[in-house]
């Protein structure tokens, strides 16, 4: 509690605030016993919206903040409905949204013989409306793909749009020739947020819309400089007909001669990377690859800052384009064969030598006791497979050629996978296979080494209370170590104060220690469109069974030897840099759909709000 006068204000009269303001109280202090403790005026507070903050959704918003001092139960109504308040202050609210810019909530307070007031203002992403008057338009905001596209001859775009209903839409292209757009008759698509947290799948439904067209865009050179030569949509409907630029440069891909690049995560020469370049099925999506640095591929496509990678014949990977440096012009692409692999037995890993013609993109994928080795672009001459002496750990090597110029090396094993890493050694490509360590049923957690990153300063989500994800996940690791110590286990802290960490130092710190574990806890904020009251369990134990999944198996990776970088020990990645790029920590985004709206009431009853 503040140390403050003992003074009481009465509710009563109010003064309205702008956004960020104060809450703000006029009354009378009345005389009071001075053998009376001292209490500190009733006060509001929102973190979120925050000031700053652009609330996405166009249905319904959270609203949450805390109310401090005061005496007494306290109640809080926002709009005039009464929003539960926790024991330590905070509240949480859902409310609807009005159909505009701005949204206005006045926040009533009251305790006993105090009461706060305040007007607060949430800015709202504004969004397109048809005009008035008008039978054919055209949703400017809603070109998809916008930007620059490079792709091959003979590949294309899909292009889709919103325009008015039953309307007769045209891409007219610079060279005469004009492209037919169609219905698109599937419902809409909810918020990436819903499928990936909502629990309930009514969130799901959205009605079909007949204002969304699309249409296939073949690629050819269009619009090079952004502005000469470019496509416009035309949309007739009735008499009326409405046009705009499309804003799409189109450029080609020469594959006849392709061109090498070579990857780098560190293109900006900080020097505190992990040097590993993420690559991804579609364009800005999850991580399906860990290139290396130094990994050598074909340009095959770009869309705005990602490029697509020629990994072989069948198989893309996206990466971002500040990792992809360009070789001289005439560089031939690496590729040739895999000769004789070799394992080499060590003390605490085996490792499998693989011979390659350049630094080719590979992939490992993991299953329960095997561990599959997938190199692109090379074909297989693995006339011999070197056992060396005989290991406990490796029961079978294989390999198989399933495309072209794809080869996969298959290592069976004795027991679990327990940890592996990747890197090039020269003209080899090497996969260290850890040796699991000897668990004790019993004890199962003795001798154990147990790395716990707290996350995830200098970001992080902020609770109703304003409460800090770092400062939680510190409170959370803290408690962990005891436990684990309790159990027999060496627990170790990537961070013990506020000071931030960048995400390479926190699975370096794992490779340094020998940590057999790495854990990294979270506690994450949801996305716009996502009510949190639908919500139970906690939304990442059910929901990214996958993603867990991955960053256990890296996790599990943290390696014993010598810090070498490269290693397959980034467990923090992949949540924490998918999460960050959608903004998912910085506070709790809100909103949703109709029907999710309708579902639950207005109002959030409560749960998850107290920090
Ligand atoms: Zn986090």
């Amino acid at each position: 509690m503040l140390a403050c006068a003992p003074v009481r204000w009465l509710g009563g009269m109010v003064t309205l605030c702008a956004v960020g303001c104060a809450t703000s109280r006029t009354g009378v202090a009345p005389a009071r016993p001075t053998t009376a403790p001292a209490r500190a005026p009733l006060q509001l507070s929102i973190v979120y919206p925050g000031p700053t903050d652009v609330v996405q959704a166009h249905d319904s918003c959270f609203l949450f903040g805390a109310v401090r001092g005061g005496a007494g139960p306290v109640t809080l109504s926002v709009n005039g409905t009464p929003v539960r308040v926790f024991a330590n202050g905070a509240w949480i609210a859902w409310l609807p949204l009005p159909d505009d810019t701005l949204a206005v909530f006045r926040l009533v307070a009251r305790a006993d013989g105090d009461s706060a007031l305040q007007d607060w203002t949430a800015r709202i992403a504004p969004r397109f409306r048809p005009p008035a008057g008008r039978a054919a338009w055209i949703d400017t905001t809603s070109f998809a793909p916008a930007g620059t596209v490079a792709l091959p001859l003979g590949e294309g775009i899909r292009l889709a749009v919103r325009a008015a209903p039953g309307a007769t839409v045209w891409l007219r292209l610079p060279w005469g020739a004009a492209i037919p757009f169609l219905p698109d008759t599937l419902p809409g698509e909810p918020a990436w947020g819903v499928r990936a947290f909502a629990t309930v799948t009514a969130a799901y439904r959205l009605p079909p819309a007949a204002d969304r067209y699309v249409a296939w865009l073949p690629a050819a050179a269009l619009c090079p400089d952004g502005k000469a030569a470019c496509a416009t949509l035309e949309v007739i409907a009735g008499r009326d007909t409405a046009t705009a630029r499309w804003p799409l440069s189109v450029g080609l891909v020469d594959l006849t001669f392709p061109s090498v690049v070579v990857l780098n995560d560190d293109t900006a020469h900080v020097g505190t990377t992990d040097s590993l370049t993420p690559g991804k099925a579609v364009p800005w999506g999850t991580y399906n690859w860990f290139f290396p640095t130094g990994t050598t591929s074909v340009l095959s496509g770009r869309w705005n800052d990602q490029v697509r990678l020629q990994l072989s014949q069948h198989a893309v990977a996206w990466v971002n384009a500040s990792d992809v440096v360009p070789l001289p012009a005439g560089t031939p692409p690496a590729g040739g064969v895999v000769g004789s692999v070799r394992l080499e037995p060590g003390p605490a890993a085996v490792t499998l030598r693989v011979p390659l013609p350049g630094k080719l993109p590979f992939q490992v994928t993991e299953q329960e006791r095997s561990l599959t080795l997938r190199v692109y672009g090379a074909g297989s001459d693995i006339n011999w497979m070197q056992y060396g002496r005989t290991d406990p750990l490796v029961t079978r090597m294989s390999y198989a050629q399933p495309t072209a110029d794809e080869v996969t090396i298959t290592l069976d094993l004795a027991r679990r996978v327990w940890g592996y890493r990747t890197r090039f050694d020269g003209r080899d490509l090497l996969l260290e296979i850890r040796r699991p360590p000897q668990i004790d049923p019993e004890r199962p957690l003795r001798g154990r080494t147990i790395v716990l990153d707290p996350g995830h300063p200098p970001l992080g989500a902020k609770g109703p209370t304003g409460l800090w994800e770092p400062v939680a996940t510190l409170a959370v690791a803290s408690k962990a170590k005891t436990l684990l110590e309790q159990a027999g286990a060496t627990a170790l802290l990537t961070r013990t104060d506020s000071t931030p960490l960048e995400l390479f130092a926190r699975t370096h710190f794992a490779e340094l220690h020998d940590a057999d574990v790495l854990v990294s806890i979270h506690a994450n904020a949801l996305p716009d469109g996502v009510n949190e009251c639908l919500l139970l369990p906690p939304p990442q134990r059910r929901a990214r069974p996958r993603a867990r999944r991955r960053a256990r198996r890296r996790a599990r990776g943290a390696g014993p030897r010598d810090g070498t970088r490269g290693l397959r020990a980034g467990a923090p990645d992949l949540d924490a840099r998918r999460a960050h790029r959608g903004s998912v920590h910085h506070a709790a985004r809100t909103g949703g759909s109709a029907t999710e709206r309708r579902g639950t009431g207005a109002l959030c009853a409560g749960g998850g709000a107290g920090d």
